[in-house]
């Protein structure tokens, strides 16, 4: 029976744990926090999208950095296989619009209390209010830990997953990447990623609070269309948030490093093309001959959003209907059609989903989650160099990398 250490009590750290106890090891869980999954409790506003039932192509498409590295993880323990896991342990599921996978009652605390009850039932020994300060490395093979309250614990096998840098507050604060790094492994960039985006723009921070359904929102970068899905946002005191544009934020960062010039445009009637919109216009402006311009888009949008609308056209919002001009009708088209603004930027890491950057896949074997430069050392979830789109993917990646690196490595 080896002793393994897994560093981390979060979705990869609990799947670790369960993994290697399953396989008849001795297991200790560290969490630095009071309480095992804080990051957990927070996911999905509560309800945590646990993972994604769609095919497994599907799955990979969704993931943005390093899909290949994956392949291992994924194929041993798919998302069918987390599904199982919980279901067979009494925490029944339920799938929603985008194939996204939840707890049936709707409670991120079902999900954990799940993985609870199976370390206990594993006899995995969790250390709580124990945080790991440094490892101890001898001829680049690990022995063990030390933590801050000076204790050494010697294992066979350590496992980090402490995740990346984004809500600190729930204990992820980087530290694993430090002691990755210390150790010798190379950290690649860290950036925010699934996280709102900034804008200067006067009149898109005036809209705040103001959520829009079914639009199209699309990033441009010159000429070339970056992203573009029909979806629901939400305009905040910064600029832009919601699921559409967590998603386009993933694309954002990439193109932000080659050009700064990217414009979000929101198509308002993405149902409608630009000459049935120009009849619809036609429609209302005679139904409504004698009201005037400010008083006349009550059907085509939202009444915030009908007082943006007027005051970017530069039409007179006194002017009656009949008397607005062709010219003036196509400047209104083309804003509901593309209303346009700057992208200044994206929140900062701390507010993000999600960390895009971390432990490099060079450094780690595809196939274990071993290290490839310190030997008994394993990585698992969100601190290595992996993300995925929002729909529970990102979960999935943490407990399939957690279970792998649980698991026993193939004699061979
Ligand atoms: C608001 C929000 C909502 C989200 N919703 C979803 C969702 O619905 N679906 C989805 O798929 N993904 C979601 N995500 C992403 C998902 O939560 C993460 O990808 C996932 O939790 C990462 O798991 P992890 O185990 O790698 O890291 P974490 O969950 O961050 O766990 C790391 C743990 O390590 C501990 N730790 C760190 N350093 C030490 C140390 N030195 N010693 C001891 N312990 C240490 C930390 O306290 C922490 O508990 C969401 C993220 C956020 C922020």
């Amino acid at each position: 029976m080896s002793k393994v250490i897994v560093v981390g009590g979060g979705a990869a750290g609990m799947m670790a744990s369960i993994a290697a106890a399953g396989a008849g090891d001795e297991v200790t869980l560290i969490e630095k926090n009071e309480k095992l999954g804080k990051k957990l409790f927070i996911t999905g506003k509560g309800r945590c999208n646990v993972t994604n039932s769609s095919d497994i192509e599907t799955v990979f498409s969704n993931i943005n950095r390093n899909p290949k590295f994956m392949y291992s993880a994924l194929y041993s323990y798919d998302n069918n296989a987390v599904m199982s896991f919980f279901e067979d342990n009494g925490c029944k599921l339920k799938v929603e619009r985008g194939n996204r996978v939840f707890p049936v009652s709707d409670h991120s605390s079902d999900i954990i209390k799940t993985l609870e009850k199976v370390l206990k039932a594993e006899n995995v020994k969790v250390l709580l209010n124990k945080k790991v300060r440094s490892l101890i490395i001898d001829n680049n093979v690990l022995m063990g830990v030390i933590l801050t309250d000076d204790s050494k614990l010697t294992a066979d096998k350590v496992i980090l997953a402490t995740g990346g840098l984004s809500y600190p507050a729930t204990g992820s604060d980087g530290d694993g990447l430090r002691l990755a790094r210390d150790s010798g492994h190379k950290i690649t960039d860290t950036v925010p990623s699934l996280i709102p985006l900034t804008s200067d723009e006067e009149w898109v921070n005036d809209l705040q609070g103001l959520s829009l359904k079914n639009v199209t929102f699309s990033l441009i970068s010159g000429k070339k269309t970056i992203f573009s899905e029909l979806g629901e946002m939400l305009f905040t005191h910064f600029g832009v948030s919601g699921p559409l544009v967590l998603s386009a934020s993933s694309f954002y960062q990439k193109e932000a490093e080659k050009n700064s010039d990217i414009y979000a445009s929101i198509d308002l009637k993405p149902w409608l093309s630009e000459e049935q919109l120009d009849k619809r216009i036609l429609r209302d402006f005679e139904e409504n001959r004698n009201k005037s311009f400010k008083n006349s888009l009550d059907g085509l949008l939202p009444k915030r959003l009908t007082e943006t609308v007027v005051k970017l056209s530069g039409i007179d919002p006194d002017t009656k209907v009949n008397l607005i001009s062709r010219e003036e009708r196509k400047t209104l088209l083309n804003l509901l059609k593309n209303l346009s603004f700057k992208i200044t930027g994206t929140r900062p890491i701390e507010e993000a989903i999600i960390t895009r950057g971390g432990v490099s896949v060079k450094d780690i074997n595809p196939s274990t989650m071993e290290s490839k430069l310190i030997k008994n050392l394993y990585f698992a979830g969100e601190m290595i160099d992996i993300d995925a789109m929002t729909g529970g993917y990102n979960l999935q990646l943490a407990w399939s990398t957690g279970h792998l690196a649980g698991s026993k490595k193939e004699e061979s």
